[in-house]
C-alpha cells in the first residue's frame, strides 16, 4: 500500500502524551497485530505542568482498556475517589450558598425527565437531592463503592482525584513495559518537512526520529502544531475571563483526616478556589482573572481560605501558572495532531482537560488512517468534532458563571453580560425557560456533557423553567413519584452500606479490589 501509516511519534511526556500513547498502543495491539510502532519523545529538562488532579468517570474505562489494574493505579498515584463537584458561593456569594454537580444521573433518566416534575414532587429538596443520592453520599464523605465491588465497577458513579506527577510516571512504566511503547528521553530541537508533512523530529542526542503520524503533546509550547505549523490560537477570554492559577499542595492535619468525596469549588471575588483531596495530601489552587484582581490579592484570598483548615501556611510552596483560555483553530494539520495543552486549555472548572485528552486519543486510535491518503479526511472530521466539543465545553463552563446573582464584584457582574455569552448558549437558555433540558437538545455522539449535567447546574443555580402549560399526565406524575421515592430509599441504603472515603482507600491499599 502507498504510504501506509505504521509509525506514530508522540512528542511530550506529560499526562496527555502518556494517555495518548497508552490508548493508541493498547487499541492497536488488539486490532492491528504488531505491524506498527509507537514512540514517545520526552524532554528530560522541560518539566510537565504538574497539575491536573480532577478527572471524569471516562478515566475508568480508559485505564481498564489499557490493561491497568485499578488497585495498582490507586496505590501508586495517591488516588482518591471523586463523585462530583460542590460549587460553594457561586450563586449569591453567601456562606451557605452551594449546589452539587454529581456524577450519578437522575433516577430513571432514560425513561423519564424528572426535572419536569421536580417542583411538584421534589418536596422542597434541591434538584440534586431530589433526583439522585450522591449529594448526601458526598456530604457524609462516603466512598462510591464497597470492598466487594469489582475493579472499575461502581455503586455510585465515580471518577478520580490523582497526583498528576505520579500518574505520568505510572503510565510511563505501564506503556513501556506492557504496551511496547518506545521511550526516548531527549529534547526535540527541530522539526523536518517533506512535501508539507513532518517527516521527522531531530533530537539533541538521539538523531532524527522519523514517523508517519506525529502527535503534539508538548504542553503550552505547542511545538509542532503551534510553532511549526503556525496554526492560530483562538482565545475565549471574552467569555471566560480567568487567566492565572496559583497552585499549592497542602498536607492533611493527620493520617486520619477526612478525604472529601468531591471537588470543592469555592467562588472568590474574581475567580474560584479548587480543593481536591488526594490520599496523601490536598491539591488546592486559586483560578482568577488578572484583569480583576492582582496576583498578590489573589494569593491572600487563597491563604485566607487555607487558614480555615491548615494551621501553618508559611511553609507552603505556591506556584503561579499563567494561561490564555482557548484553543487552536484546528487540531489536526497535515500529518500532525495536537492533544492536551498543545491543543488548548480552559480553566479547570469541570475537569474537562484530561477528558478531552482521553476522547481525542480514542478517536485517533479508532480512526487511525491506514495510509496517508485517508488522513486528510480523518483530520477534517477530527477538527469538526473537536471544534464542536470545545465550543460546548466553553458554553458549559460559562453557564456556571452567567447564572450568578452576585453583585459584590465586577467580575461576577460582567460574567452576566449578554455579549460574553455565545449565541448557541443564549438560544438553549431561551428554550429551557419553557422546557427542561433533554437529550433532544444535544447531538448525542458528540456531546461531552449530557443534558443531566446541564440540569444539575441550571437548577442548582436557581434557573426557572416555566411549567408545561399542557400539564403532565397522571401516569407520568405517578411514575415520577415512584422515582422520587426510590431515590429516598436508595439514599438510606447507600448511607448504611458505604464506608468513608479514607477507610475505603486504606482497605484498598491493604487488601486490593477484586479483579474484573
Ligand atoms: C492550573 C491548572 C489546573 C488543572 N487542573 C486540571 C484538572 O483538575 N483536571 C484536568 O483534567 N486537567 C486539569 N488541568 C490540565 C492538565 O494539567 C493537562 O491537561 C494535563 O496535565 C496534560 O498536560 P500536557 O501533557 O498537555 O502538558 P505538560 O504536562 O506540560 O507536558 C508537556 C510535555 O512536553 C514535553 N516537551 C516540551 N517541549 C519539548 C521538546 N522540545 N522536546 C521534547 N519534549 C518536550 C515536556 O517535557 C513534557 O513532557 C489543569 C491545568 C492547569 C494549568
Amino acid at each position: 500500500m502507498e504510504n501506509p501509516i505504521k509509525s506514530i511519534v508522540i512528542v511530550g511526556g506529560g499526562t496527555a502524551g502518556w494517555i495518548t500513547a497508552g490508548v493508541i498502543a493498547s487499541t492497536l495491539k488488539k486490532s492491528a497485530g504488531s505491524n506498527y510502532s509507537v514512540t514517545l519523545v520526552e524532554s528530560p529538562d522541560i518539566p510537565n505542568v504538574g497539575v491536573g488532579e480532577g478527572t471524569w468517570p471516562t478515566m475508568r474505562n480508559t485505564l481498564n482498556k489499557m490493561g491497568i489494574r485499578e488497585t495498582d493505579f490507586i496505590e501508586k498515584c495517591n488516588v482518591s475517589f471523586k463523585q462530583g463537584a460542590k460549587f460553594s458561593q457561586w450563586v449569591t456569594g453567601d456562606k451557605d450558598d452551594f449546589y452539587y454537580h454529581p456524577l450519578v444521573l437522575p433516577q430513571g433518566f432514560h425513561n423519564i425527565n424528572l426535572a419536569a416534575h421536580w417542583g411538584e414532587g421534589g418536596n422542597n429538596k434541591s434538584f440534586s437531592q431530589a433526583v439522585c443520592p450522591q449529594e448526601e453520599i458526598c456530604e457524609l464523605g462516603l466512598g462510591p463503592k464497597k470492598m466487594v465491588t469489582a475493579e472499575y465497577a461502581a455503586v455510585a458513579n465515580y471518577a478520580y482525584h490523582l497526583d498528576a506527577g505520579k500518574f505520568s510516571e505510572f503510565l510511563t512504566n505501564h506503556c513501556v513495559e506492557y504496551l511496547n511503547v518506545k521511550h526516548i528521553l531527549d529534547n526535540v530541537v527541530s522539526v523536518n518537512n517533506k512535501d508539507g508533512d513532518i517527516s521527522s523530529v531531530s533530537t539533541k542526542h538521539n538523531g532524527d526520529v522519523a514517523g508517519d503520524l506525529f502527535i503534539d503533546c508538548t504542553g503550552f509550547k505547542s511545538l509542532l502544531l503551534g510553532e511549526h505549523f503556525n496554526v492560530p490560537f483562538k482565545s475565549c477570554k471574552d467569555q471566560l475571563f480567568s487567566d492565572t492559577a496559583i497552585a499549592v499542595q497542602v498536607p492533611y492535619q493527620d493520617d486520619n483526616s477526612e478525604i472529601a468525596s468531591h471537588t470543592i469549588s469555592t467562588a472568590q471575588s474574581a475567580g474560584w478556589i479548587w480543593d481536591i483531596g488526594l490520599f496523601n495530601r490536598r491539591g488546592v489552587g486559586h483560578v482568577f482573572s488578572s484583569q480583576y484582581i492582582s496576583e498578590e490579592k489573589a494569593k491572600q484570598e487563597l491563604v485566607d481560605y487555607l487558614k480555615e483548615s491548615c494551621t501553618n501556611t508559611d511553609d507552603l510552596n505556591f506556584r503561579t501558572i499563567n494561561f490564555n483560555p482557548g484553543h487552536r483553530e484546528k487540531f489536526w494539520e497535515k500529518n500532525c495532531v495536537a492533544v492536551g495543552l498543545s491543543a488548548g486549555f480552559l480553566e479547570p472548572l469541570e475537569a474537562s482537560a484530561l477528558l478531552l485528552v482521553e476522547i481525542s486519543a480514542q478517536m485517533i486510535a479508532e480512526q487511525l488512517p491506514t495510509h496517508r491518503r485517508a488522513m486528510d479526511i480523518v483530520a477534517k472530521r477530527f477538527n469538526e468534532t473537536f471544534l464542536y466539543r470545545w465550543d460546548r465545553i466553553i458554553d458549559f463552563l460559562k453557564l456556571h458563571y452567567m447564572l450568578n446573582k452576585r453583585s459584590d464584584s465586577q467580575f461576577w457582574i460582567d460574567h452576566r453580560a449578554p455579549e460574553t455569552v455565545s449565541d448557541y448558549l443564549k438560544e438553549q437558555l431561551e428554550l429551557w425557560k419553557y422546557q427542561v433540558p433533554s437529550d433532544h437538545d444535544f447531538e448525542h455522539a458528540l456531546e461531552v456533557f449530557p443534558a443531566a449535567s446541564y440540569q444539575y447546574v441550571l437548577y442548582g443555580m436557581g434557573f426557572k423553567t416555566n411549567a408545561n402549560p399542557r400539564g403532565l399526565s397522571d401516569t407520568s406524575y405517578r411514575e415520577a413519584q415512584n422515582y422520587f421515592d426510590k431515590n429516598e430509599k436508595q439514599k438510606q441504603e447507600f448511607i448504611s452500606t458505604l464506608m468513608p472515603n479514607r477507610e475505603l482507600l486504606k482497605k484498598i491499599h491493604r487488601y486490593g479490589l477484586q479483579k474484573v
